[in-house]
């Protein structure tokens, strides 16, 4: 019986775009970027259980109880008017569960998908429940061959690498800008740890998955193609996932930003492979 809790937006039984395969996919609550381009902007904070967005709830799904925002869950019709209201960017319908909740949603589905990855906001901001989660998964009979992912933003120091290394499969990570006045300009922080964490884990053979998103006029890769392929070169045979930025569902100025077109992407494609990176995977769909 593991009581280790965290807090958690999501959990997704079955997905296909979180990792290879078919896959759990857990959303863990806050994230410490800020990025003006997100699609889930309320899993950034956490609830303070202010009240502010009770009231507007049109289906009395919400209520304080003892200061405390409660949410019940059948009467919500998901509606989301909740999630635009909040000043914190969190979520009154994030949920705390313990690590025994997790195992047992995985026990339920473990003969149907490859592993879990664990999301955010940002995974690693939890690090002593992804630790414990991880551990456990590792130590049953039932579960131990899923693989065990995690979606990270890359900002966690390398002693917090050191720790989870062990138990992680592979982290899939985002690069955003290449230079750290841009990074700083879409997410509010500069980029050095996440290039640092991209290194490491490439060394350690941890690096899953290397992500750039495209976002027209405002991602810099093509501007520094020569010392982004360069980078890429140096960690060996990584995957590199090219994502298109789209506009539908992120928050305030993103909203007036042009979504990417395969003539955004693919230029940017043809630029790594032809200074020798290998396997680069465009986007599946464009919206
Ligand atoms: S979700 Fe946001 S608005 Fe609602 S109680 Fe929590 S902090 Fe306040
Ligand atoms: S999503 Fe939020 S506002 Fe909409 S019904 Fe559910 S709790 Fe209420």
């Amino acid at each position: 019986m593991n009581s280790r809790c965290a807090l958690v937006s999501n959990l997704i039984p079955f997905s296909c775009v979180d990792g290879p395969g078919s896959r759990l996919a857990l959303f863990l609550q806050g994230c410490n970027l800020r990025c003006k381009n997100c699609h889930n902007p309320w899993t950034m904070g956490r609830c303070n259980h202010c009240g502010e967005c009770v009231p507007g709830c049109p289906h009395q799904a919400l209520s304080c109880v003892d200061g405390r925002v409660t949410w019940d869950h059948s009467a919500c019709q998901q509606c989301d008017t909740c999630l635009q209201m909040c000043p914190k960017r969190a979520t009154p319908m994030a949920q705390t569960m313990s690590v025994n909740d997790v195992l047992l949603k995985l026990k339920s589905v473990a003969g149907f998908i490859e592993g879990i990855t664990v999301s955010g906001g940002e995974a690693t901001l939890q690090l002593p429940f992804l630790l414990t989660l991880f551990s456990a998964i590792k130590a049953d009979p039932a579960l131990t061959r899923l693989t065990c992912l995690v979606d990270s933003n890359g900002l966690l120091p390398e002693t917090g690498w050191q720790k989870l290394r062990p138990v992680l499969d592979g982290a899939m990570i985002d690069l955003k800008a290449w230079d750290s006045e841009c990074h700083f300009a879409l997410t509010g922080r500069d980029n050095a740890q996440v290039k640092q964490s991209i290194r490491w884990l490439a060394a350690q053979g941890k690096l899953a998955e290397l992500r750039l998103l495209v976002i027209p006029d405002r991602t810099d890769y093509l501007q520094h193609i020569d010392a982004l392929g360069e980078f890429i070169g140096s960690l060996g045979d990584v995957p590199v996932r090219l994502n298109a930025f789209h506009a539908h569902g992120v928050y305030g100025e993103a909203r007036q930003w042009r979504s990417a077109t395969a003539a955004d992407v693919e230029p940017l494609a043809a630029a790594l492979q032809s200074r020798g990176v290998k396997s680069v995977t465009l986007p599946a769909l464009y919206l």
